[in-house]
């Protein structure tokens, strides 16, 4: 095992980062070798690979079943070496923007646990009309809810969660804690990802670029950071020291 994956903890998000973007969220693929690989770097890192992501944690491991540490729902709800838990409770107010979302026609709403995500990819033009509605809820729920305005969707989750807090809460698990953090992401949602990575004076990578983002790497696709991992996978049985 290279000694620089001894002392690296990964940290990554799944769509647009892992897996291409698909127009729905259920119509994403999930190649073949990615869960097999992730598995196989976790055990490398010593069991310090997060996947961090906006979908819940039940369809995370759907698409990537059995991993001992996710974060979903950005950060709302996690499980931790094989232990799950939540933030918070469920907020009323998000049953009403779902109800209000489905009225939009052309609008897939997804309804999370913790969350209610609105995707406009197939209709660009309800943009506005979306961010309107989620606005409306948001003011409603009295600073209990934040509006997230991602690519081609507008989500509104509990306010007090995001990805950078499940980082920053799994540095300070054992199987992390002390080595060096890495987060790779692709959204807005992934900016407080990256600051708390940075924080830690660790390496944050965007998809994309880093052009007005606070990543300090960029990755042209997801493509190029599965062949990254792959390399990371490879270095590690083989020994060598793995170059950032
Ligand atoms: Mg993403």
């Amino acid at each position: 095992m290279a000694e620089f994956n001894r002392r690296m903890a990964l940290f990554l998000d799944i769509d647009g980062t892992l897996i291409d973007l698909a127009p729905k969220p259920d119509l994403v693929v999930v190649p073949d070798f990615l869960p097999p690989l992730l598995h196989d770097l976790a055990t490398e890192l010593g069991g310090a690979l997060a996947l961090v992501s906006g979908r819940a944690l039940t369809e995370i491991d759907r698409l990537i079943p059995g991993l001992d540490s996710v974060a979903g729902s950005h950060g709302g709800e996690w499980r931790l070496q094989g232990v799950t838990k939540a933030a918070i409770a469920a907020i009323p107010e998000l049953d009403a923007l779902a109800a209000g979302a489905e009225t939009l026609p052309g609008i897939l709403v997804e309804r999370k646990p913790m969350g209610v995500a609105m995707h406009y990819r197939d209709n660009p033009q309800l943009a506005g009309q979306v961010r309107a509605l989620a606005r409306r809820i948001v003011e409603s729920a009295d600073q209990a809810l934040r509006l997230i305005d991602g690519k081609s969707v507008v989500e509104v989750v509990p306010a007090g969660t995001d990805k950078g807090g499940a980082i920053t809460r799994f540095m300070d698990a054992p199987a992390f804690a002390g080595r060096f953090p890495i987060y790779v992401g692709d959204d807005v949602t992934d900016e407080c990802g990256f600051r708390a990575v940075n924080r830690l004076d660790g390496l944050s990578i965007r998809v994309g670029g880093t052009k007005g983002s606070a990543a300090t790497r960029g990755l042209s696709s997801p493509r190029a950071v599965r062949r990254w991992l792959k390399t990371l996978h490879q270095q590690a049985i083989g020994g060598n020291h793995v170059q950032s």
